[in-house]
This record gives C-alpha cells, structure tokens and sequence, in this order.
C-alpha cells in the first residue's frame, strides 16, 4: 500500500480541480483529497458552474462487464496498470493520468468515451479489493477486465467474440489492447 504522502492545500484544490473539470462526481473528491464538504462543494460550483448530483454511486461490477463498457474499461486499465509500473505517481494521480490518456485514445478513434472519470475510479477499487482482475484473451492476448473466477484458458474477449446484435459498426474502433 502507498503511504499518502502529505499534500500542500494548493495541491489538494488543484486535484479536485482536475478532478471536477474531468467530471467526478462529489464523493470522489471527498475520498480523495483532505478538503472539507463544504469547501469542495463551493469549489465544485465554482468550476463545474451547476451543483453537483446527488445520491449514492450506483454502479456495481455488472456495468463493466457490458460488452463496450468492458472494451473502455479495460482500455483504462491497461493504460492505468502501465502507469502504475513505470511511473512514480500517487494512487489517484495515476487514475486521473490514465483516465486523461484514454480521453485521448478514444478521441483519436472518434469513439464516444463510455467510461466515466467517477467509473474509472471504481474500476481501480473494484480491482483493489478483488472484486474484478484483467485476464488474456485466449485468442488475441490482449487484457481484458473479468470476475476473479474467469479461467483464462476458454476466455474471448468482446472484441474478438462481440455479440450478434453488434453489428458491423466501429462500435469499438480499432482498439488495441495489447
Ligand atoms: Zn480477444
């Protein structure tokens, strides 16, 4: 586990600044950074111009294993786990990095990006305690995100198996994720 290493506050508001303009949802803030409700509330007002929504998160693990959900979010991930082995980054710098590299990615493909900073996040901690794990495709190697259980012998991934109802379209591009 990373130790969190003590933050100056210009550098908390910075993140959350990132963060919002990103399009966190509150209750990342609040976990991430040691700034009070109340400041992050102005500060969300401030930035994002509306106030933010409220309620819990809804997502559970099922979004992530939607066909193109998976395909974004395995994306994510593989850019998050690289980042995480090369780069000497705070746990949710290396999100907000990963999740600023797949907005590029995606762009360049011209995808819409179905992932969602707020969801990219929970995909980190789903991943953290064990919930979720990325497994090869047995047929193109790439990473996918999968249950713990998968066995990685008989898994095809959505892009090399994609549903009936998919289509022809560029639904997912050419992503690589290998
Ligand atoms: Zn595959």
């Amino acid at each position: 586990m990373k130790t969190k290493s003590i933050l100056t506050e210009a550098r908390q508001i910075e993140r959350a600044v990132t963060l919002i303009k990103l399009g966190a949802r509150l209750q990342v803030l609040e976990s991430e950074t040691d700034l009070s409700y109340e400041r992050l509330l102005r500060l969300y007002k401030e930035v994002a111009g509306k106030s933010p929504s409220k309620g819990q998160l809804p997502f559970s693990t099922d979004w992530f294993m939607t066909w193109q959900p998976n395909i974004h979010a395995s994306l994510f991930l593989n850019t998050h786990e690289y980042l995480n082995k090369v780069a000497e980054l705070e746990e949710i710098d290396t999100v907000i990095k990963a999740y600023q590299l797949y907005l590029e990615q995606t762009q360049a493909q011209n995808l819409e990006p179905l992932l969602s900073i707020t969801r990219a996040w929970r995909l980190v901690k789903f991943v953290d305690n064990g919930m979720l794990t990325m497994t090869k495709c047995s047929k193109c190697a790439g990473s996918f995100v999968t249950h713990p259980h998968e066995i990685a012998k008989h898994f095809v991934c959505g892009l090399c198996n994609p549903p009936a109802r998919a289509g022809k379209g560029k639904a997912s591009g050419s992503l690589q994720l290998h």
